[in-house]
């Protein structure tokens, strides 16, 4: 719990900014418009959940009408997210919000769209997280939660300068993004009991679309 905690505290989001303004930076405007494309939501709200320094919630609000919730349980974080969001000149369309997945502090369907990137994998309890993602979204909404490089080129090239920068993170991502942690998500999913789900595997990453339908509350 306080190696996880670490990881995203000063230190650790300092080194997420950078990298998200670096080599990550191409990734974001890519899956940003893709889960536009996908779903054709671009009014309402939207939610990232772990949003970190929020280069995806700076996308998806550059590319949409949204109103962008960034959700994020580090207050280091939100500091960088802060700077980002001004810089991107977006203060007035993307909210800070400090808060845990697992007691995500909005009402019940709030969200039309809920995004979330590279945040799921340390999560503690994938059943409690999910059980309140689908809580705060509004019916007929849609949710794109999982992690990815955005494209097949983008992936290749990042994950071979990731792993020369550091050889574990090869099998960190792998793990990630293995069949079976898809099939642990699935029985998840499947035993809280969401009725309408599919999950995304492939050259852009591996990730979650929940579409909520009406009166499904879990
Ligand atoms: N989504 C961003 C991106 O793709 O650039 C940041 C990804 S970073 C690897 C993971 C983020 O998830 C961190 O900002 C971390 O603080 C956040 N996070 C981890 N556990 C969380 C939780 N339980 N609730 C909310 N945010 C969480």
């Amino acid at each position: 719990m306080h190696e996880k905690k670490d990881k995203f505290d000063k230190k650790g989001a300092g080194g997420m900014d950078e990298i998200a303004k670096t080599l990550f930076a191409p990734i974001y405007p890519v899956i940003a418009q893709d889960v536009i494309d996908r779903f054709g939501i671009t009014e309402g709200t939207c939610i990232d959940i772990g949003s970190g320094p929020a280069s995806l919630a700076i996308a998806i609000a550059a590319r949409s009408s949204l109103s962008v919730i960034a959700l994020d349980s580090s207050g280091d974080m939100h500091e960088a997210a802060s700077r980002n969001i001004a810089k991107a000149g977006l203060s007035g369309r993307i909210h800070l919000l400090q808060g845990d997945v697992h007691d995500i502090p909005l009402a019940d369907d709030t969200a039309d769209l809920i995004v979330s990137r590279g945040s799921m994998f340390f999560w503690d309890d994938i059943h409690t997280a999910f059980r309140e993602i689908y809580r705060v979204l509004k019916p007929g909404g849609k949710t794109c939660i999982g992690g990815g490089f955005g494209n097949k080129e983008l992936r290749d090239a990042i994950s071979a300068e990731m792993i020369r920068r550091n050889p574990d993170w090869k099998e960190f991502n792998r793990k990630n993004i293995s069949p079976e942690n898809v099939e642990r998500f699935r029985t998840m999913l499947n035993e809280i009991g969401v009725p309408s789900f599919e999950i995304l595997y492939g050259d852009k990453g591996f990730w979650i679309v929940i579409s909520k339908t009406a009166g499904g509350a879990l």
